[in-house]
């Protein structure tokens, strides 16, 4: 995927009061084919408007979404049908996404066929594998939703997302509506799936500890905008960016202690309807200075991220690390 300048802005009131919500704002971005990537940040602000836009689920009101070099609204019906295969999605809520009336095996069974495959034997190899992929006991194939916990009712959705074996599979929030305890086993699953070049995994999230292990890149994503992309080991190792940093220090037990506060304790998100001039942030940034409000920081590389902040953290935000030197 390539992202050039992409916005997507939602008009809504009526005459003379008119109100415009800044989902997204000049996104640009490119995400490598069999990697994992992350899409973080705050509720609000625009993780899962750019996972729809990635999924051609929605279009950016200005800006280009590319995937292999097409344009996604600019495809053929022909191409679009074949995109549709190719690019999967979970989410969050499994209950809502699975027919009642459905068994694990006719829901995964329609899938298969929907894409072509309806060969018995090869329907039930796919079984097989579609069972190990997300450890769901075959045994458990003839239940339907109601009769299985909600991990299993998630397991059958990534199941049945995996079903046309696609190239990206995009999950949003895929385990925010689960029970705590049971989210890690289903992390487990899209670990798994990431370690797997052939597939391209973008998981929306505003968990950082949920999503570690699974994700090589992270975007991070305030009040519409790209704070920061980066490789996932240097941002969980040494945060650069002030969001990012207070970001990290909101997950549980923080390995690194931040030399930021928690974003939590910074106050409200923007307004999406009238976001803040210059970077988005400021307003909660303890780093804001003048430059801050007047100018939007631009999009900056460097060897393991890209950032957008006029004044990033180049110390490390570490302070201590317990039995290490
Ligand atoms: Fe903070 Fe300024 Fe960086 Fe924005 S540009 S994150 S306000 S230091
Ligand atoms: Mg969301």
């Amino acid at each position: 995927y390539t992202l050039t300048d992409v916005s997507r802005h939602f008009v809504s009131g009526s005459r003379g009061r008119k109100t415009t919500v800044h989902a997204l704002d000049g996104i640009s971005l490119s995400i490598a084919k069999g990697s994992s990537t992350g899409i973080v940040g705050e509720s609000g602000s625009g993780k899962s408007t750019l996972a729809r836009l990635l999924g051609a689920l929605d279009a950016p009101s200005s800006g280009q979404v590319l995937f292999h070099g097409q344009d996604l609204t600019r495809m053929s019906k022909q191409d679009m049908r074949a995109f549709r295969r190719k690019v999967q999605f979970v989410f969050q809520d499994p209950t809502s996404s699975l027919d009642p009336r459905y068994t694990v095996e006719d829901t995964l069974r329609e899938a298969l066929h929907t894409h072509g495959v309806t060969d018995p034997a090869q329907v039930a190899r796919r079984f097989t594998e579609l069972s190990d992929q997300v450890r769901l006991p075959k045994s458990l194939f003839g239940r339907y939703p109601r009769e299985l916990s909600g991990g299993q009712r998630q397991r059958v959705a990534i199941a049945r997302a995996l079903a046309p074996r696609p190239e990206v599979l995009i999950a949003d929030e895929p385990v925010s509506s689960l029970d705590v305890s049971i989210q890690a086993q289903v992390m487990d699953v899209f670990r798994d799936l990431s370690a797997n070049d052939g597939l391209t995994l973008v998981m929306v999230s505003h968990d950082l500890a949920l999503i570690r292990d699974v994700c090589d890149n992270l975007v991070t994503l305030y009040n519409g905008t790209v704070m920061e992309s980066s490789q996932a080991a240097a941002y969980y190792e040494q945060p650069m960016h002030p969001y990012s940093s207070a970001l990290l220090h909101s997950m549980p037990n923080p390995r690194h202690i931040g030399r930021l506060p928690d974003v939590l304790a910074l106050g409200e998100p923007a307004d999406p309807t009238s976001p803040p001039p210059g970077c988005r942030f400021h307003p909660r940034c303890p780093r804001a200075q003048d430059l801050c409000r007047e100018q939007i920081p631009a999009l900056t590389a460097m060897p393991d991220r890209v950032l957008a902040c006029h004044f990033p953290l180049t110390v490390p935000a570490v302070t201590a690390e317990v039995g290490e030197r």
